[in-house]
């Protein structure tokens, strides 16, 4: 019997997006590492630590007493009522456990915000850069983002007189992440108060504060978040956070949030149809970690601040190389415009920021993602979240590629 192959036609909505650079990439660098070769992966926002004692212990526990079954899709009661004590205490909102959301991982929640709530025509800010995957979820659910420039003029943060300026009445969402990734810029009360002001000029406008990096803010840093500042806005905030980036759970998937009711039993329909819940024994250990002894975080912090003055320093030291310092995240997203149409010694033709990565990773073994995929050419982002042997390595082998850089 003669087999004819079946061509697989992918969906239109998959023509709209790209694969994530920030996943593929660390992937790319996980592949090279398995081929044998030495490579130091700066590419991925995830902590080195390993997951606290105390929460691992929490999942042994969930585990050994059967809580291993389906819970409610928007979490279990004790998780949510962690969430919003999470939230009234650190961040002074006022909300109950039937405000709170819990999924596999802030994605999750940025897709079951942003599906359950565009259409095609619907226009979604985003402030340049920004986090891979943004603008991606919003063509996803057939929307379009528009794009607001957040650049190194303005410390890598939108200003009032820019929000403004995109706002129409198409505008659904404004999606705003501090301290940010790629950048590590942190917004400060005043600053959102003065967002928050032109937002009260468009009512329809809803506003996902992406909070995921709230515990990484040095320099003494107080963080701030636009349902504490604005209350009266709160009522069309989705404030997201999870336990991923503050407690070194990445691969746990636990993201939350808190939103107005409306918009959850939207997103609840969703999630309903898709994950249901999050895995029930993640959700037993985010208790633990939001319940539990948060000593260790101001042990964690330290050791990035060090971390980041150690590369800022680093990296500038580096003929062609610009950083700014961030206030917090753990990511660097410095300029290298002055190292574009150049060669490398390996003979690459370096004319964008992703050919420097990619020959970077070819001749140096130092994964880094181009700031194109962040929307902002001439940059790259190197995240700091690893040993310090690996950075400086790192920046020892940056150091050795940038100077065999030649005129093309
Ligand atoms: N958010 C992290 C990063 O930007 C993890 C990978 C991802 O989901 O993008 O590196």
């Amino acid at each position: 019997m003669s087999h004819t192959k079946t061509s697989i036609r992918l969906s239109v909505a998959m023509g709209r997006i790209q694969p994530s650079a920030t996943v593929g990439i660390s992937q790319m660098a996980r592949q090279l590492a398995a081929e044998g070769r030495d490579i130091i992966a700066l590419s991925a926002g995830e902590p080195d630590f390993d997951t606290p004692e105390p929460i691992k212990e929490a999942a042994r526990r969930a585990m050994d007493a059967g809580k291993t079954k389906y819970t409610n899709i928007a979490g279990i009661a004790e998780l949510r009522e962690a969430v919003a004590d999470k939230f009234r205490r650190e961040n002074g909102l006022d909300v109950a456990a039937e405000d709170c959301f819990v999924a596999s991982g802030g994605k999750q929640i940025i897709f079951n915000a942003l599906m359950a709530t565009l259409d095609p025509g619907d226009e979604v800010v985003v402030p340049v850069p920004y986090w891979v995957s943004y603008p991606d979820i919003v063509r996803l659910a057939g929307a379009t983002p528009v794009f607001a420039s957040a650049g190194a003029d303005t410390g890598f943060k939108i200003t009032p007189e820019k929000l403004r300026a995109v706002l129409s009445e198409r505008t659904r969402w404004l999606i705003l992440n501090s301290p940010s990734n790629p950048t590590g810029a942190a917004y400060g009360a005043d600053e959102l108060a003065a967002l928050g002001a032109v937002l009260r000029d468009f009512p329809g406008v809803l506003v996902l504060s992406d909070d995921i990096y709230e515990h990484l803010l040095y320099d003494g840093g107080t963080f701030a978040t636009l349902a504490q500042v604005c209350p009266d806005l709160a009522d069309r905030v989705v404030t997201l956070n999870g336990v991923s980036k503050a407690y070194s759970m990445t691969g746990w998937r636990i993201g939350y949030c808190a939103a107005p009711r409306e918009l959850l039993a939207g997103m609840a329909k969703l999630q309903g149809q898709s994950t249901t819940n999050a895995c029930s024994i993640s959700q037993w250990a985010a208790v633990e970690a939001l319940t539990g002894s948060q000593d260790f975080l101001t042990e964690w912090r330290s050791i990035f601040q060090n971390r980041r003055d150690m590369v800022v320093d680093g990296l500038n030291r580096i003929k062609g190389i610009e950083c700014l310092v961030p206030d917090g995240a753990f990511y660097v997203f410095p300029g290298i415009s002055d190292l574009l149409g150049t060669v490398s010694a390996g003979g690459a033709a370096i004319e964008t920021d992703e050919d420097f990565v990619m020959a970077l990773l070819a001749e140096q073994g130092v994964a880094l993602v181009h700031g194109k995929a962040f929307g902002l050419s001439g940059h790259f982002r190197l995240s700091y979240a690893a040993s310090e042997k690996d950075l400086s390595g790192a920046l020892e082998r940056i150091g050795v590629f940038c100077a065999g850089l030649k005129a093309a």
